[in-house]
């Protein structure tokens, strides 16, 4: 009788135990349905970021674009390698430059155009624009992220957006001698992140804007 109860107590403790563990283990395989739509959303979104920036070139034959557009090639990458990962059909296959799946980004890509086609000065207002706006939105899903590869993930992403609005503000002030005027960020975060120097960014540090936007300021 007593071996029972020791058996029944030890089963209990076992499980106690186990349970969590379980769970975790089954986390980190599911992702739940917002976690699914942001990876779909921020795909695209770097993309938006990146046929922005290889249109504005073409427009403006401006340095910093060609430099940034490279390292938002590495981060649609690193979502991509996330999709295939998750087992989740990649929104941007077979879509050219300018061609999005999801129509709000579509209508974000002509209204960034539209703008970036009006003068060199626009076309560098529009980076910053993309990039604050980066900056939100990856914000908010880091906040509903629950796999920290994933998290990672978007803080490298994060970290480059810093960057590329460093980039763009330093651009923006040189050609109109004043400070960066924020677009939908608290201007007083913006000065925060102007303030503070260029950042290595994750596993990418290499390959990071950083030496991008030091190459293009030639
Ligand atoms: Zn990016
Ligand atoms: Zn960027």
């Amino acid at each position: 009788m007593l071996t029972r109860i020791v058996a029944v107590a030890l089963a209990m403790v076992l499980s106690t135990f186990t349970t969590p563990y379980a769970s975790v283990a089954h986390a980190a395989l599911a992702l739940t349905s917002q976690e699914q739509a942001d990876l779909l959303y921020t795909r695209e979104e770097e993309k938006v970021a990146r046929d922005s920036y290889l249109t504005l070139y073409g427009l403006w034959n401006l340095q910093i674009f060609s430099n940034i557009a490279e390292a938002e090639q590495s981060h649609m990458d690193a979502i991509l390698n996330l999709l295939d990962k998750y087992n989740l059909s990649d929104p941007a296959a077979g879509n050219a430059v300018g061609v999005f799946t999801n129509p709000k980004l579509q209508t974000l890509y002509y209204t960034l155009l539209a703008k970036g086609e009006l003068s060199s000065l626009d076309a560098l207002e529009v980076g910053g624009l993309v990039e604050e706006t980066d900056i939100i939105d990856i914000t908010a899903a880091v906040g509903r992220s629950q796999h920290e590869d994933i998290t990672k993930t978007y803080e490298t992403l994060m970290c480059g957006s810093r960057n590329h609005l460093r980039g763009f503000a330093q651009a923006i002030t040189a050609d109109t001698g004043l400070p960066y005027q924020s677009q939908v960020l608290p201007q007083d975060e913006v000065d925060q992140i102007l303030a503070s120097p260029m950042e290595k960014c994750g596993s990418h540090a290499r390959e990071s804007a950083t030496a991008d936007l030091h190459r293009g300021a030639h």
